[in-house]
């Protein structure tokens, strides 16, 4: 029962650091950066041989299978939108984490249980 609650209290200790600075909840944005060149469709236009025009910038994000919204973004609102991709990943790798924390805590629990609940034999 002690060893359980030393581990315990670890598991706590590292679910508090996981779930703290994380980003602003507020500040976050599913989908990914996508930079496109295009042509422009005039045969003397430098486009048709080298590199389209651009870059522009799109976020992409698939709302459901087959559906997906693209936002094309201005150069101001590019890096807002890298920051928010980014804070997006640290959310969900925190709650993979703090989930993994709290599978651990409840087998603890199960364990701590077991072994101080007498069996229905005695
Ligand atoms: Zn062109």
């Amino acid at each position: 029962m002690r060893k359980h609650a030393g581990q315990a209290k670890k598991l706590f200790k590292r679910r508090e650091v996981l779930a703290s600075g994380l980003p602003a909840l507020a500040e976050i944005v599913r989908g990914s950066l996508v930079t496109r060149y295009r042509r422009c469709g005039k045969p003397t236009c430098h486009c048709a041989k080298g590199r389209g025009h651009g870059p522009a910038h799109y976020l992409v994000v698939t709302l459901k299978p087959g559906k997906t919204e693209q936002i094309l973004l201005s150069q101001e609102m590019l890096p807002v939108a890298q920051q928010f991709l980014h804070n997006y990943k640290r959310w969900w790798a925190a709650v993979e984490k703090v989930s993994a924390v709290n599978r651990r805590l409840l087998r603890l629990r199960v364990a701590a249980l077991r072994e101080w609940r007498p069996t229905p034999c005695e």
